[in-house]
């Protein structure tokens, strides 16, 4: 059986004055006017609680852009029961049923709800348009259309070998029980593909989004059900976190969790799997990307240039909050000045505001305690002796989360902020002696504590070699010559070890695996 070849989603530019700029400016306008009541998908009901909790622009207070039914955890309860009740029909559908149901929704995003999923992603996660671009429309598309590609090839997969008189099958059973996504306020993408991932392989799904991203999860929720996903395979409750959790990793049919989130998050999750293993029919499967300090390391023989341009989009697109950002970064001494010119004359040009403004790059941070974090570290490197702040630092939270792109130079590779994730646009430098390059590599990989991102730059062939061997446990996914984001959908399966996750790559065939239940058949004739 043969699915469509994907190949992936061209990005629009969204230039001015081009029909794709003034569909998405209508998005924008329409998404603004209209302050939405978003309902909690429980089954076949769309379900309103007395909580009616508002949705606020990160880039202005004053925006209320919707509100939401906020539930608890009976939510959670009921959710579990309509997952548990939609089980049966969904996993007995041939898989190309299943498949269509995600290959619809994909066409839908890429055709009819692009520009509304994207204005609900600049707004709700103030994203500007190539970032929300590059997310929402690109890379969840992507998921859709790579992951079924990838499901076919798993269902395709047989014993290589039946002896005479032998028949050996391998049947792909989804997991008995149902699966939680917990997913991240930071991308669309992923907010979408750690329930779909799931629900694909017939597993039946409790999705709970970051509270900062359910502008836009509503919208993907519409999309699947429009593409005809049977009510209960997949149902999305907003409420707080730890009461989810306590009914959630309480129950017996509990079969997995899918998540991206904070690494602190993660390690609760799974103390709390681990106290109530004794409860669950199966040990449940645990999947999850968090944290990163990601690194960029230059070579006395880098194009400098190019160097300087990936700190910069590295490290600031999306205001620093991707798990793959460049925090940190180790430059030779005899390129320290010309980078340093560049660098802050590039910074200089840059603006920052709402993402409703398209020219500005740098949007604010998605909520108060993120900003209270980021400027709780800039004022205390503003006090050090180790580290100083050589660009920006200034943070302003009177109208919404803004924070300047900042950078740091420390004389310290081991400083604070050479090492600890403050997930926001700040640029850690530390500038070494060219003759240093691998005593670098020895502190990069110490470093290391996260191990998601990481890139070289050198022309020089032995420094290549040499970096990517030495650091090959320090990043899930090492770039050479490049800056160390944008992981593309089939092309470079995203994810990391260490502290960054359990590296069961997004977008990938592996993560597909984690999520189905093999059974071996030998018949004899
Ligand atoms: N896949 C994204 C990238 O390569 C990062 C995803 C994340 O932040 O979790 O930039």
């Amino acid at each position: 059986f043969k699915v469509p070849q994907p190949s992936n989603e061209i990005t629009l530019n969204y230039t001015p004055g081009s029909a794709e700029r003034v569909y998405l400016e209508n998005a924008l306008a329409d998404e603004q006017n209209v302050t939405t009541e978003i309902p909690m998908y429980i089954g076949a009901q769309r379900l309103s609680t007395d909580v009616k909790k508002p949705i606020v622009a990160p880039h202005r207070h004053q925006q209320v852009l919707a509100y939401c039914n906020y539930g608890d955890g009976t939510h959670a309860t009921l959710a579990i029961k309509a997952a548990l009740d939609a089980k049966k029909t969904w996993e007995e559908m041939p898989w190309e049923h299943r498949a269509s149901v995600f290959l619809k929704a994909a066409e839908l995003i890429s055709t009819k709800y692009r520009y509304r999923l994207n204005a609900r992603t600049m707004l709700g996660q103030s994203k500007n348009a190539y970032q929300a671009e590059i997310d929402s429309a690109c890379e969840l598309i992507d998921f859709l259309r790579f992951n079924v590609h990838y499901m076919a090839e798993i269902y395709a997969q047989q014993p290589p070998i039946s002896a005479g008189g032998v028949w050996n099958r391998t049947e792909q059973r989804p997991l008995e029980g149902f699966v939680f996504a917990l997913t991240p306020f930071n991308f669309t993408a992923i907010a979408g593909n750690l329930p779909c991932a799931c629900a694909m392989m017939g597993n039946v799904v409790v999705w709970k989004p970051a509270d900062t991203q359910i502008f836009a999860a509503d919208l993907i929720m519409q999309v699947l059900l429009e593409a005809g996903l049977p009510p209960g395979v997949i149902n999305l409750i907003y409420a707080d976190g730890p009461q989810v959790g306590d009914v959630v990793f309480k129950h017996p049919d509990f079969a997995g969790i899918h998540f991206t989130g904070s690494t602190n998050v993660f390690q609760e999750i799974w103390k709390t799997i681990g106290n109530h293993i004794h409860l669950y029919k199966s040990y449940p499967r645990i999947v999850g990307e968090t944290g990163g300090k990601d690194f960029i390391l230059l070579h006395p023989s880098a194009d400098w240039q190019a160097a300087s341009t990936a700190l910069l989009r590295g490290a600031f697109e999306y205001q620093g909050q991707k798990c793959s950002a460049a925090s940190r970064a180790y430059i030779p001494a005899s390129l320290w000045a010309a980078i340093k010119n560049k660098l802050l004359n590039d910074l200089s040009t840059i603006k920052m505001g709402p993402p409703t403004d398209f020219s500005n790059f740098i949007n604010a941070v998605i909520d108060e305690k993120s900003f209270d974090k980021v400027a709780s570290y800039l004022s205390e490197v503003a006090n050090d002796d180790e580290a100083e702040i050589i660009y920006g630092g200034n943070c302003d939270k009177s109208i919404g989360y803004f924070v300047e792109p900042t950078v740091i130079l420390t004389q310290d590779p081991y400083y604070k902020t050479m090492c600890e994730e403050i997930f926001g646009p700040v640029l850690s430098i530390y500038v070494y002696d060219d003759e240093d390059f691998e005593d670098m590599l020895t502190v990069i990989d110490h470093t290391s504590i996260y191990a998601l991102t990481g890139s070289v730059f050198a022309q020089d062939r032995l420094a290549i070699a040499q970096a990517s061997e030495k650091l090959k446990n320090a990043a899930g996914n090492f770039y050479i010559n490049d800056k160390c984001t944008g992981a593309v959908v089939g092309q470079q399966p995203f994810g990391g070890a260490r502290k960054s996750g359990t590296n069961d790559k997004a977008g990938a065939m592996v993560n597909l695996l984690r999520w189905v239940s093999p059974r071996t058949v030998k018949e004899t004739f």
